[in-house]
């Protein structure tokens, strides 16, 4: 089983794996609306928000909102 780590961003743990696009996957923050490596699979989109959690990350997009 593997669980989606809490956002580095906010601390929240109200991220979710979810569509970034036909066939690939990313994990959301639906607190701060963070988006996760996009990868074309579930378990990558995963995985890569997790590595990305403990290396305080770097190459994250936060889309802007208005
Ligand atoms: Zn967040």
């Amino acid at each position: 089983m593997i669980t989606v780590d809490i956002c580095p961003f906010c601390g929240n743990e109200h991220t979710v794996l979810n569509h970034a696009g036909p066939g690939t996957y990313a994990v959301f923050c639906l607190e701060c609306r963070a988006v996760g490596p996009i990868h074309d699979g579930m378990i990558p989109a995963i995985n890569a928000w997790n590595k990305a959690t403990r290396l305080e990350l770097l190459d994250f997009e936060i889309p802007a909102t208005t």
